[in-house]
């Protein structure tokens, strides 16, 4: 087939949904988006049952269309914070985003089942046959982020025949017929499986939990976008961004995000090296603690009938145990890839603030569509990376508030933060009345500290 576009767009995730989307309102370009995958969303379609967002509905997705309610959750370790999409509301958000807006604005054509190639050719995974496409404007890859998650990953541990070891999506099927689970990983998607677990009377004692590296993480009480959170929220920034212009260290780092009660952590005994940039709420950490047969040996090597053989020794198994795969790398692939966004005829999305790939895909189109000095494209648009530990997060950090600074700085980008779902904040920033002596305190010893901490933020990446 022959295709003509001003865009091809490689990739039909969260990344690419938002771009096309805001560039559908500020441009009349047209788009040929392109995808393996057989529907638009990306990872969500794969994602295991229980799984939802880490951050509140209300600012994911992409700008032109609400995702959720915006309520309150009355019950569940998230009670009274913002609501947090599942998998499925996610993936029915897309499928009817393409299906009621894009597609009818006959402006978008989609093309799933199809594999981008290194040699830039389109072929369909279906026919074998290749798309010969004219692109009158620019190439958007939308795979940088790309997204490990365990329904669709290669374990990188032996699995001896006869060990039942599957990824979280058969977990809740699976877990009645077993008296005993080993949890393999102590990222979001092991918490996601341990909280379940438990959240249905699962036995706290009949788990084993191997956490490889501990983790950091983040707070959710910090990340509520309402007035009634605000507080909370600016006394999050300012404090964050004082720990990063006075730390010394990176354990400086780490310990002021943790006294300042930015960070938890599942052990006070445990020094954590490992930053995902996971959320939780203090009931989710609650629940987690619960577990005490924890395996602290390193990544899982092999799994036999007998035991797990782990890269820092070898312990027995109960010879019945369902193992839960939660090592998938998460978006562990984009960790320090600081490819710029702006390459001549090539648009590389990638996360412009640190784990907002939403809003990054957002702002970036808007950044297309309105701004053509290519000095300020780049000034605008640092790449922020996923972290893998605490090192990585210092570097992103960093680039995040330049970006930010930059942002601010201009008054069209600046009205867009706050008109934009997606920002979350700033339309509550804008908002606080001129006599909040304590907001506007907040808010200046965050202005006050932002280049210090850009500064430091480097000094101690380069260090370490
Ligand atoms: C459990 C979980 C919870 C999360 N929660 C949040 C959250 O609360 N907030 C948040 O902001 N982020 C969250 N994330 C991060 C999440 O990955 C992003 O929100 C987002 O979904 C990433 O979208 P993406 O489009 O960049 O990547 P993907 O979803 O990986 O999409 C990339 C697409 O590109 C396609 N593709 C890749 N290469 C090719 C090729 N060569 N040819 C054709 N197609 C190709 C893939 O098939 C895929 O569909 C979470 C992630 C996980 C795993």
């Amino acid at each position: 087939m022959e295709y003509k576009t001003d865009y091809l767009v490689i990739g039909s995730g969260a990344t690419a949904m938002a771009f096309v989307d805001t560039m559908l309102k500020e441009t009349d370009a047209t788009f040929l988006m392109v995808d393996r995958r057989p529907k638009v969303g990306g990872h969500w379609n794969d994602a295991y049952p229980f799984v939802r967002l880490h951050q509140p509905s209300s600012f994911y997705g992409v700008a032109s269309r609400p995702l959720g309610r915006n309520r309150l959750d009355e019950t569940g370790f998230n009670k009274g914070y913002f609501e947090l999409a599942t998998g499925v509301e996610i993936t029915h958000y897309y499928h009817s985003l393409m299906d009621e807006v894009f597609i009818p604005s006959k402006r978008v054509q989609y093309l799933p089942l199809c594999e981008y190639t290194e040699e830039g050719d389109i072929i369909s995974l279906m026919s074998g046959e290749k798309h010969n496409v004219t692109v009158n404007k620019k190439v958007v890859n939308a795979t940088h982020i790309t997204t490990e998650i365990p329904m669709t990953h290669t374990p990188n541990f032996a699995v001896a025949a006869g060990v039942n070891c599957v990824p979280p999506n058969h977990l809740c099927r699976l877990a009645p017929n077993f008296k005993h689970i080993t949890v393999l990983g102590g990222g979001k998607t092991g918490i996601d499986s341990i909280t379940w677990l438990l959240a249905n009377d699962y036995p706290a004692d009949n788990i084993t939990w191997v956490i490889p590296r501990d983790s950091w993480f983040y707070d959710r009480s910090k990340f509520q976008p309402d007035e009634a959170f605000l507080d909370q929220t600016l006394e999050f920034l300012a404090g964050q961004t004082e720990t990063f212009a006075a730390a010394k260290s990176l354990e400086d780092v780490c310990l002021g995000m943790e006294s300042k009660g930015n960070w938890l952590r599942l052990d006070k005994n445990v020094w954590p090296s490992m930053f995902h940039a996971a959320i939780i709420t203090k009931a989710d950490l609650e629940q987690i603690q619960r577990i005490k047969n924890i395996v602290r040996l390193g990544r899982v090597e092999a799994i036999t009938s007998k035991g797990m053989q782990l890269t820092q020794g070898e312990i027995s198994c109960q010879p019945d145990s369902l193992y839960i795969d939660c090592t998938a790398a998460g978006l562990g692939h984009n960790v320090n890839n600081f490819t710029p966004v702006f390459q001549h005829d090539l648009i590389n999305l990638q996360m412009i603030r640190s784990w907002q790939p939403c809003f990054s895909g957002a702002l970036i189109a808007y950044i297309e569509a309105n701004i053509q000095d290519d000095a300020l494209r780049q000034a605008m648009t640092h790449p922020t990376p996923m972290s893998d530990t605490v090192k990585d997060f210092l570097r992103s950090q960093a680039h995040r508030m330049m970006n930010e600074g930059q942002w601010r700085a201009h008054p069209d980008i600046a009205k867009w933060l706050v008109d934009c779902r997606l920002d979350g904040f700033s339309h509550l920033f804008a908002n606080i009345s001129a006599d909040d002596d304590k907001k506007h305190s907040q808010l200046q010893r965050y202005g006050q500290n932002a280049q210090a901490a850009v500064e430091n933020l480097l000094r101690l990446a380069a260090a370490v």
